[in-house]
């Protein structure tokens, strides 16, 4: 086994200790837990600056914060989305009794294609949800357009885009709102953690109540609502990341670069997203290293994994085989496939390959030898 400590895509990224403790004491000492307390307060203030945004309002999960900046919008009937992304995107609108209308993607931004969304437009569609897949920015111009000519409304899933910009444009001003996770496998963690973000001052305002049980003061409720606070340490730990997410994003550009350099030598695999001279390139927290293995590599994507996985470096194929192929999906719309050609092409070559701060180029070299070596 070449590694002795596995090797996770997704292994967190953690900050100073002792930054996270002074906060946690601070915490302590006031007595104070969840609730919009300080240390939330100081983590939306700070999170505002960092993203650019008008409002951020944090929540205990990022699949809580989908689902409330959904009912916040009124979505019903239909929403349309790419099957390519992880299937909690899915769920937040079929939790809500809302139809998921998956829909193909562009095969240069693997995001959704506007023509295809036009062509899943039915009578019942009330929104589009489109995902930044892998941090990359969707084709927000066209999505709009189609939006607006149809009356729909906008919304993004930027799970994987935190702190990306989209034409040098910073992710989190698009759309009617955007949703971040900050779960712990996410390039920014607060362990557990999202928060919607948007330029609407009345959609930030609901938002704001229905993650607190509909509470407009102490005993005035004005809508139905649920229960998505951030706690106090989940914020403390967000507080010490944020510290450090420059150096975070430097990391993994310098793990990016040695994969790109080391595999640039082997036929048959390629990386999906590189260098291509632009600010958003340059900005990008690049999370996942996402590898495409073709049939002009020996071995299949899948014996690469189980051999890779051997070695402990725990590769995955996110995010196949896709959520029109989970339940309920596959039993509520089995035919769905058909439609989605790019979507099933991708899922069935991609492999990505662990990085973050607990990953170092010179493993990455490690790692890269045995790749080179399958090919031999
Ligand atoms: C992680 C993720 C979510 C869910 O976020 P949680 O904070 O884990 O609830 C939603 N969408 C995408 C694309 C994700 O990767």
């Amino acid at each position: 086994m070449e590694f002795k400590n596995p090797l996770h895509v997704g292994a967190p990224n953690i900050g100073d200790r002792e930054q996270f403790h002074a906060l946690a004491d601070q915490m302590f000492d006031r007595r104070w837990l969840t609730n919009h307390g300080e240390l939330v307060l100081q983590f939306e203030n700070e999170l505002k600056d960092y993203l650019g945004v008008q409002h951020c309002i944090v929540m205990c999960n990022g699949t809580l914060a989908l689902e409330i900046a959904i009912r916040a919008l009124g979505l019903t009937g239909e929403v349309i989305l790419p099957a390519l992304t992880f299937v909690a995107t899915a769920h937040a609108l079929q939790w809500q009794g809302i139809t998921p209308v998956f829909c193909d993607v562009d095969p240069q931004t693997l995001c959704l294609d506007p023509a295809e969304v036009e062509r899943c437009i039915s009578p019942r569609t009330t929104g589009i949800l489109g995902v930044h897949i892998y941090g990359q920015g969707c084709d927000v111009k066209g999505l709009q357009a189609v939006a607006d000519t149809h009356q729909l409304k906008l919304l993004f899933d930027a799970a994987h885009a935190f702190g990306n910009t989209h034409h040098g444009e910073k992710i989190g001003n698009f759309g009617e709102c955007e949703v971040f996770s900050f779960h712990a496998t996410k390039f920014f963690n607060s362990f557990e953690g999202g928060a919607v973000v948007t330029t609407n001052d009345a959609l930030a305002e609901k938002i704001r109540l229905m993650q607190n049980f509909g509470f407009a003061d102490a005993d005035r409720v004005e809508h139905i609502g649920t229960n998505g606070k951030m706690t106090e340490v989940c914020a403390a730990m967000g507080l010490t990341n944020l510290q450090v997410i420059d150096r975070f994003r430097e990391i993994n550009g310098e793990n990016h670069t040695a994969y790109a350099q080391g595999l640039a030598e082997i036929e048959g695999l390629r990386l999906l997203h590189g260098p291509d001279g632009s600010p958003d390139w340059a900005a990008a927290n690049k999370q996942y290293v996402v590898a495409e293995v073709s049939s002009a590599y020996p071995l299949s994507r899948d014996e690469l994994m189980h051999r890779l996985q051997a070695e402990n470096v725990l590769a995955r194929r996110y995010f196949w085989p896709g959520c029109h192929r989970m339940e309920p999906y596959i039993s509520l719309q089995p035919d769905v496939g058909k439609r989605l050609p790019i979507t099933e092409a991708v899922l069935a070559g991609i492999l990505l390959l662990p990085t973050g701060s607990a990953v170092s180029p010179r493993m990455i070299e490690r790692l890269v030898a045995l790749i080179k070596q399958w090919a031999l």
